[in-house]
């Protein structure tokens, strides 16, 4: 017997018919190259989604067509977001920061009809043009008096479109697995591969990002994202804050500056934020710096990559911050797991407290996980067996865009490439990316665990962990050490740290100081990278 309940799509539109109803009043704000500071209201972007979906429609743009954005965090984006996946079009994001030769072939393999474009990526738009033949025209996401000279041809400017544009639209009522976003994965081997999320997909994450024991949002919020638009959809805030009604606030292209992150927060009354660990780093050192406070804001969702203790640490006794480790990827959309803990912290010892604390967290409703060894076998949750991480729910890609291997494995589990430990309570610890894993004598040694302690010295601004080739061994771990700005750090001291922190047999061979670690595209540490420059390295 079927259920007699109504079978109504889930789709992106009915956010903004939601928030345009309830939430008109609440605001956007955001930074852009035309303005220190834009603000409107919800009522106000949906009304110009509508001028902007007639825009596309007389550029030809049709259902099932893909627009790519080269864009930073602003409120020309989130309309673009809206507008395109709810006329049923397809938004591929792309990230700007990618190598010439990747961007190339996502915009290419993602069929891209048309690009919009911040005016500071026309230069690299220029040099792309002759790769890219199958593009019709380019609209630059600018008011007339600041568009770029350019040679790009069938140019557009984004205000001039709309402006004439009526603000009347009937959003199609589309089968809720149409395609809404392509984001594809920064892809450290081989190419990036395309992730294609779909309305249905976009809705259920939003449900799960806004849960109490999740971002916890509400009409009362102030959001600052900070995680970027162009990945994984800015981890579904934009789609999160419209449907509690939390006001959204946009850095544009300031993402890393810490000057104009901590004047966002105490002027537009933060409350919460979002983004990877290398932004707070730099906010922190800012506001060392500075001796500025944070003054409204109450909680951090930090992910991406393992968020060090050190800076939970400052941030709640120096700011009064909360700060939330959560895990997810590209292929999840991205939420697999927050840590919000189900004591309260202050009836915990402090160091129970701190090392539960720097785990990934649950799973949130809707991802089921599990570990597994080599062999598939599953593994018991008993906090101390490392396993392939392997996940499965609604948001969770089921296959990679045109590509020809399936990414599930027989029984519908997706190989999130992680390690982990899961205890008996459904904590979940990311160790490692599977292939970054140190093996040492058989066993595996987590680089992750290591970083984070060496990361607690007060000396160390940043460091990182890879595998060096050892006879005895097969691998050892090589510890590579960025120090604060004028401190003095000793091979010996930070080794000698370490003692106490991790098992014995851990402590890494050595450890050598370097100016800088190579950054990924998506902000994290490329280890692949740092392979390469210590292949001949030898202890
Ligand atoms: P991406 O698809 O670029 O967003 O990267 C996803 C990967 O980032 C995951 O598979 C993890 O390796 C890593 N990651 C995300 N969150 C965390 C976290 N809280 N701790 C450790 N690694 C993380």
């Amino acid at each position: 017997m079927l259920g007699l309940m109504m079978d109504s799509p889930l789709l992106i539109s009915s956010i903004m018919k939601h928030a345009e109803r309830l939430y008109g009043d609440s605001e956007i704000v955001s930074i852009t190259h035309d303005h220190a500071l834009h603000r409107y209201n919800y009522r106000q972007a949906f009304a110009r989604c509508r001028q902007l979906a007639n825009a596309m429609a007389e550029l030809g743009i049709q259902q099932g067509d893909v627009i790519g954005t080269l864009a930073w965090n602003d409120f020309r984006h989130f309309e673009l977001y809206y507008a395109s996946s709810c006329s049923g079009a397809v938004c591929h994001t792309i990230n700007p920061r990618l190598f010439a030769e990747q961007l190339e072939y996502i915009i290419n393999h993602a069929e891209d009809q048309w690009l919009f474009s911040d005016p500071m990526f026309v230069p690299l738009l220029e040099k792309l043009l002759p790769s890219i033949p199958n593009i019709k025209g380019f609209v630059i996401l600018s008011d007339e008096a600041h568009m770029p000279e350019t040679s790009l041809p069938n140019v557009y400017c984004y205000e001039t479109l709309l402006a004439k544009q009526s603000d009347k639209f009937d959003w199609p009522e589309l089968d809720e697995r149409t395609a809404s976003v392509i984001c594809y994965t920064s892809g450290t081997t081989g190419n990036p591969k395309g992730v294609v999320y779909n309305h249905r997909s976009t809705i259920l994450h939003a449900y799960a990002l806004i849960m109490p024991d999740a971002l916890c949002l509400s009409q009362r919020d102030s959001l600052l994202s900070v995680v970027p638009m162009f990945h994984v959809n800015a981890w579904g805030t934009p789609y999160a804050a419209p449907i509690t009604g939390a006001k959204l606030v946009l850095p544009g292209p300031h993402m890393a500056n810490g000057e104009s992150l901590t004047n966002l927060m105490n002027s537009e009354k933060v409350t919460i934020s979002a983004g990877v660990p290398t932004i707070w780093q730099a906010l922190l050192q800012y506001l060392r710096d500075s001796g500025r406070t944070l003054d409204t804001v109450k909680r951090l969702i930090v992910g991406g990559a393992a968020c060090p203790l050190s800076i939970m640490e400052e941030f709640e006794e120096h700011h009064n911050v909360y700060v939330h480790a959560a895990w997810g990827m590209t292929e999840m959309s991205p939420l697999g797991s927050v840590n919000t803990m189900k004591e309260d912290p202050a009836s915990l010892p402090v160091e129970v407290f701190s090392k539960q604390r720097l785990k990934a967290g649950r799973a949130v409703f809707g991802v089921e996980m599990k570990i597994v060894d080599d062999d598939n076998r599953e593994l018991p949750w008993d906090g101390e067996a490392f396993g392939s991480l392997k996940v499965r729910g609604p948001w969770v890609c089921s296959e990679y865009l045109k590509h020809d291997k399936p990414a599930l494995d027989n029984n519908g589990w997706f190989d999130t490439g992680d390690i982990a430990t899961i205890t008996h309570d459904g904590y979940m610890q990311i160790t490692d990316r599977s292939k970054d894993v140190i093996k040492s004598g058989g066993e595996w040694i987590s680089s992750i665990d290591l970083e984070n302690a060496a990361i607690g010295h007060p000396k160390v601004a940043q460091a990182a962990v890879i595998g060096v080739p050892d006879p005895k061994w097969t691998e050892r771990p090589l510890l590579l050490v960025v120090r604060q700005a004028g401190e003095e750090l000793s091979k010996e001291e930070i080794l000698g740290w370490l003692e106490g922190k991790v098992a014995s047999w851990w402590i890494p061979e050595d450890a050598v100081f370097v100016d800088e670690l190579p950054m990924t595209a998506t902000g994290k540490v490329s280890k692949k990278d740092l392979r390469q420059q210590f292949k001949e390295y030898s202890y």
